[in-house]
């Protein structure tokens, strides 16, 4: 057989000019850069309680932590957890962090204890950032574990002050007596050292300890950055961007794409806690934001919520989604109940690519999800058998693959996971997807969601489709079940607007008419609600139990 891997034909390029610059600067110098531009600006204010923090005095803060991280018994390389809502705390220890030349790994706050426990163990956890009200769920998640005692340092998020014993407080490591200076340059931390481990969503398996390296993390911010995905976006002396850190930044599009990216251009960040509608409708009251980061499910609620109007989002010239399938149609309602002159923009990457791979122009139909960033290529790669691991070419649909300097380091303490998500230095999303002869991607779902029936296969993501066009319909998910002459069938669970009934059998009919024989539905359940990730995604795994 002829090995046809990473052959020249069919790799797709960026059509955009290269950047340079990224790989001998640490993430905290890249960030600072310009910070002495607008050190009076509010670089960081929490919604719930108020409390802001200046780039000026931000910078300061996180240069005092960073002292304090160096003195203490914590080595260069060695990991910190941090298990924080969104609170402006949070981005002092990531950024102190980083500068300390520290490892920081991210865990969702509403982790269990269980949950908690393995990745602390799984990433070599050193030292744990929390909150006094998550305190005890935390400290259970460790007593098991007594091979090693973890300091927990506690945050003081503004509602529980009161001082826990056995504990160290976060306001006593960056004390205005504690020196403040850049260090990154005296510990001599390698650019190609890990600065980020989170975990992957755990949407396909176990979640991955995902490592980047402070250039994988710089270069994406470039590329990110470029000012064809971002035109009119920047801030300077005289104007802000405000922003709304609404997403969990324990995962890379909150971190990456929203905090980091905005800081480094001095955007005001307001920093939501907890999300609810009530929430982020006191935000939109209170901030004239001005950019918006959201993901599908908040584009669900904006549009089902009657209390968000108009008037709310005026002020907002650029939305970006990303991080899970976009319905067309969520997509046309949206437009046509804000109808403002803002553009929408729609991005695509993972965890494993710090995280950006691509995003479509200002303008353009958010169908797709654009063209590549700089400095990277695709290639779409058939999982068919007869063609198995060929490159394809335009509109056949295969898996991507991607490479460029985003391209994480590997995951952390696992070569064999390592071994079969990387081909060379090709990362393989298990994504599908096919491209146009102009290089514009389009996702078709998963690879490892295909439903397979009679050898035939059906994305759930496209019977999805076809269904939100059905009246009455709220929110659907499709998988597959087992079937015994079929191997597997699609099955439909939908929840519906309230007050409305469906006849299921019209809305089998509904999907049979416009899709081949063998994607017709098998089953459908109506439930309450569509279980999904804080990222957006349906939680598939969930739905084949019910
Ligand atoms: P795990 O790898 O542990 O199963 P995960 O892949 O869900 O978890 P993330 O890294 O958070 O973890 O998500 C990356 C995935 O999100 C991509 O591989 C893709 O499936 C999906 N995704 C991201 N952006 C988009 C988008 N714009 N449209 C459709 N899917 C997207
Ligand atoms: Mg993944």
């Amino acid at each position: 057989t002829v090995n046809l891997k990473g052959d020249a034909q069919n790799i797709v390029n960026s059509k955009l000019p290269d950047i340079s610059g990224f790989e001998n600067i640490h993430v905290h110098d890249f960030i600072w850069e310009k910070v002495g531009r607008w050190s009076n600006h509010t670089a960081l204010v929490c919604l719930n309680t108020g409390r802001s923090y200046t780039y000026g005095q931000l910078r300061k803060t996180c240069g005092k932590l960073a002292t304090s991280l160096r003195k203490s018994k914590l080595l260069p390389g060695d990991t910190i957890a941090i298990i924080l809502p969104n609170i402006p705390e949070f981005v002092i220890i990531a950024l102190a962090a980083n500068e300390a030349g520290l490892r920081t790994t991210l865990i969702n706050p509403i982790f269990t204890t269980y949950e908690i426990k393995r990745q602390i163990e799984n990433a070599d956890t050193r030292a744990i950032f929390t909150i006094p009200t998550k305190y005890i769920d935390i400290k259970a998640s460790i007593e098991k574990n007594s091979k090693i005692k973890l300091p927990i340092i506690i945050v003081n998020d503004g509602t529980n002050a009161s001082s826990i014993s056995g504990t160290i407080q976060l306001d006593d490591l960056m004390r205005d007596d504690i020196e403040d200076f850049s260090i990154s340059q005296k510990i001599g931390i390698s650019c190609k050292d890990t600065v980020f481990l989170p975990y992957s969503s755990g949407t396909v398996g176990l979640p991955k300890g995902v490592e980047s390296s402070h250039r994988n993390i710089v270069a994406n911010l470039l590329q990110g950055m470029d000012p064809t995905f971002f035109p009119g976006i920047e801030a300077s002396e005289h104007h802000q961007e405000i922003v709304p850190l609404i997403l969990p930044i324990y995962h890379y599009y909150g971190l990456i794409i929203v905090l980091y990216s905005y800081l480094r251009i001095g955007a005001k960040l307001v920093c939501l806690p907890q999300f609810s509608a009530e929430a982020f409708i006191k935000l939109l009251e209170n901030h004239r934001c001005t950019v918006l980061h959201i993901v599908p499910p908040i584009i669900q609620m904006m549009i089902n919520n009657e209390r968000i109007t108009p008037r709310h989002i005026e002020s907002v010239r650029l939305t970006l989604t990303g991080a899970a399938p976009l319905g067309e149609k969520l997509i046309a309602n949206f437009r046509s109940r804000f109808t403002t002159g803002m553009n929408f923009i729609q991005g695509y990457g993972a965890t494993e690519l710090s995280p950006l791979a691509t995003i479509t122009h200002p303008n353009m139909s958010t169908a797709s999800c654009g063209y590549l960033v700089p400095n990277t290529q695709m290639r779409i790669v058939s999982t068919q058998d007869d063609t198995l691991g060929r490159n394809l070419g335009p509109h056949e649909i295969g898996e991507i693959y991607i490479r460029g300097p985003q391209v994480m380091k590997g995951y952390y303490k696992n070569p064999k996971a390592t071994a079969d998500t990387m081909d060379g230095d090709w990362y393989k999303t298990g994504d599908l997807g096919h491209y146009t002869e102009d290089g514009i991607l389009y996702i078709q779902g998963r690879s490892k969601e295909l439903i397979k029936v009679k050898g035939h296969q059906v994305a759930p993501t496209e019977l999805e489709e076809v269904i939100r066009h059905y009246d009455n319909i709220k929110d659907i998910a499709v998988i597959g079940v087992a079937h015994e002459d079929y191997g597997e069938i699609p099955k439909a669970f939908v929840v519906l607007k309230s007050g409305v009934k469906i006849n299921e059998n019209e809305l089998k009919e509904f999907v049979a008419k416009r899709v081949a024989k063998y994607k017709q539905l098998g089953y459908v359940q109506v439930i309450e609600s569509i279980p999904k990730s804080a990222s957006g995604k349906i939680l598939r795994r969930e739905l084949e139990n019910l």
